[in-house]
């Protein structure tokens, strides 16, 4: 397995409050890593740095074997790294059909646009029934479905997530979980950032549990599932 993403002595600082602290860590190509950890860890901060809409203090991000570390947003997301929102995000007084036309909108190969959103109906059939509707009357579920197809329509080669379980039914989030599978089997890496310990690091071929802006664990996704340290701290065990 090669690294897409590479990161390394990452630090991010809000005036003296040092939320990430120097990490290491890697994605391979092709497969889920979840980073875990509770409520202020430092989750979403890692997450803004490497879409480059925070500023770094230290470290570097390398992609693909690109240094995309000093890059701006746009030209992030133009590399392939493309984050779905946290909070969605969605545009709710415009269509569905608009907010993922959204999504495609920087992309150069317009050619392709129609066949992803086929793609994107494929694997949300709930979008396409109210395709035309007003992404504001979507239920909580279906507005992150239309968040992570807008994403998809913008091609990405590297797939963030913040939380996108946050605020669904566990029925719902098993139901997202499942879609984010069957997107990684067609070959996307995904990068995870998730309170949802459990569900993170089922999906995840590999994680990382950040404590207080450091990686405390790492592992294969299953392996740290059964840590004792991960059973005592945020499964209850
Ligand atoms: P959550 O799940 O709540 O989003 P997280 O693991 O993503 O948690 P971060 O949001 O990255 O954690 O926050 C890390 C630390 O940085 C926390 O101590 C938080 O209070 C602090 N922090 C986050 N955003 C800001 C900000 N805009 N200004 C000041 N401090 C912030």
């Amino acid at each position: 397995m090669s690294a897409i993403l590479e990161v390394k002595g990452l630090e991010v600082a809000y005036g003296h409050i040092e939320a990430v602290k120097g990490i290491d860590f890697s994605l391979n190509e092709g497969e889920i890593t979840s980073l875990v950890g509770a409520n202020g860890a430092g989750k979403s901060t890692t997450l803004l740095a490497l879409s480059g809409l925070i500023k770094k203090r230290a470290g570097s991000v390398i992609f693909d074997g690109e240094d995309l570390t000093r890059l701006p947003a746009h030209k992030i997301v133009e590399r392939g790294v493309v984050q779905v929102a946290e909070g969605r995000a969605i545009l709710t007084t415009m269509t569905i059909r608009e907010n993922l036309e959204l999504g495609a909108y920087t992309r150069r190969d317009r050619a392709n646009v129609a066949s992803d959103l086929e793609m994107v109906f494929t694997l949300f059939p709930r979008l396409l029934e109210r395709v035309d509707g007003l992404a504001g009357n979507l239920s909580g579920g279906e507005q992150q479905m239309l968040a992570i197809g807008r994403a998809l329509m913008a091609k990405p080669r590297l797939l963030l997530l913040d939380e996108p379980s946050m605020g669904l039914a566990p029925i719902i989030v098993q139901g997202i979980f499942r879609t984010l599978r069957e997107i990684n089997s067609k070959g996307l890496t995904i990068f995870l950032v998730e309170q949802n310990v459990r569900q993170a690091l089922k999906i995840a071929q590999r994680g990382y549990v950040l404590e207080n802006g450091e990686i405390a664990l790492s592992g294969n996704g299953r392996d740290l599932l059964d840590n004792p340290r991960v059973l005592e701290a945020y499964l209850g065990a």
